[in-house]
């Protein structure tokens, strides 16, 4: 059974340049399947805007899609754009539906003005607030994208996401997704130490616990040297919490291993 490095980004996304070309060359050198999950950001605040043209990426992309070559995407979740979001995924045969929180309340976690003037607790409680509230209205995805993603930007001395210090909060997000039987996606993007793999075992043991059976593994690469990285210790924490590995082909979820 073939590994899947199921997140990544080529230049249908604002903030990639890779091309599909090098993306597929890479993932053969790798002997890995890949699944394309291009930015779809409705409502996004700017100044660039995050969408593409979904009719344009599948007229380019559809002959290269296979069993290896697969074609998703990422949709930024947030409450005032729910029926736009998920009429783009019923309309489209896209293989795999990302659902990520990239902003709340309008502003990009990615930037200082998230977290100007407030304290970790206080922008945390709002992050995890706004995913349990998409992951409650959205439907239409298929896994939950990087749980951690606000760890990668947060302006605090320690960024990390610990179970322990949001217990109540991420419970309530993982029993929802287990209740709908969605997956939850490591994203391998911040597992580069031991450290980081640990501090993340915690949120999938979790998942399991509450009854979450299925995880998605994704590089989230927007270079073609990132794409595949992380996999094995993606694997290793699945493999720890005892649960599957899958990836997502029309819509279906197959077991990776
Ligand atoms: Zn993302
Ligand atoms: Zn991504």
């Amino acid at each position: 059974m073939m590994l899947f490095d199921s997140h990544m980004h080529t230049c249908f996304s604002t903030d990639s340049q890779m091309l599909i070309d090098e993306a597929i060359a890479r993932s053969q050198e790798l002997n890995i399947g890949i699944t394309i999950t291009e930015h779809m950001d409705l409502n996004y605040p700017g100044p660039l805007p995050f969408i593409f043209d979904v009719n344009q990426y599948f007229a380019e992309y559809n002959k290269y899609r296979s069993g290896n070559i697969l074609l998703g995407i990422e949709i930024g979740m947030r409450s005032d754009c729910l029926a736009e979001n998920c009429q783009l995924v019923e309309t489209y045969p896209f293989d795999y539906v990302i659902g990520s929180v990239h902003v709340v309340d309008n502003i990009d976690i990615y930037t200082s003005d998230f977290y100007q003037g407030r304290n970790k607790q206080e922008v945390y409680r709002q992050y995890f607030n706004a995913m349990l509230q998409c992951v409650t209205c959205y439907d239409g995805i298929h896994s939950l994208g990087h749980i951690d993603y606000i760890a990668r930007y947060a302006r605090y001395a320690d960024p990390e996401v610990y179970y322990s210090e949001f217990r109540e909060h991420i419970d309530e997000i993982l029993i929802v997704l287990a209740r709908k039987g969605k997956a939850l996606e490591i994203n391998t993007r911040r597992l580069v130490s031991k450290e980081a793999i640990e501090i993340l075992m915690p949120i999938y043991r979790r998942f399991y616990e509450v009854g979450g059976r299925s995880v998605t593994i994704g590089s989230d690469a927007h270079r073609v040297t990132e794409i595949g990285r992380g996999l094995a210790e993606g694997l290793e924490i699945a493999d720890r919490c005892k649960l599957k590995v899958v990836y997502f082909k029309d819509g279906q979820p197959h077991y990776m291993k």
